[in-house]
């Protein structure tokens, strides 16, 4: 196998990938972050998960999150019920979580997320 140049397997494996990514984020259900939805904020991708608008038009979209880390592990990452529509700002946070291992879900009894992470937790008082 040549460096530099994918693979025809790893080009199938990505053409694989978009297209299912592609059809999974256009059902109805997809076409909002979760995690924003969890807020109550209805985030197409045209949004900040502070509710503020999204600026950065490479950020203006909707990313599928595996919601357990596939690892490699072929059947996790093909399965669509560990799949979720996020916000880049929330795969981010997402990631960032699942890396460090430290997930502080929920709220705080003044509605804020208790995760000091979370972009509502970065927003000026
Ligand atoms: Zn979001």
């Amino acid at each position: 196998m040549s460096a530099g140049r994918p693979s025809s397997r790893e080009r199938g494996y990505t053409m694989k990938w978009e297209k299912a990514r592609a059809v999974f984020l256009a059902q109805p259900g997809n076409q909002i972050c979760r995690r924003c939805q969890a807020h109550g904020l209805l985030n197409a991708g045209n949004l900040r998960p502070n509710g503020s608008l999204q600026t950065n038009p490479k950020r203006m979209h909707l990313v599928v999150d595996h919601i357990v880390p596939h690892k490699q592990d072929q059947k996790l990452s093909w399965d669509h019920a560990n799949w979720q529509p996020l916000c880049p700002d929330h795969h981010d946070i997402t990631k960032q979580q699942k890396e460090h291992g430290k997930v502080r879900s929920g709220t705080g009894l003044d509605g804020r997320p208790l995760d000091p992470a979370h972009p509502w937790n970065q927003r000026p008082a």
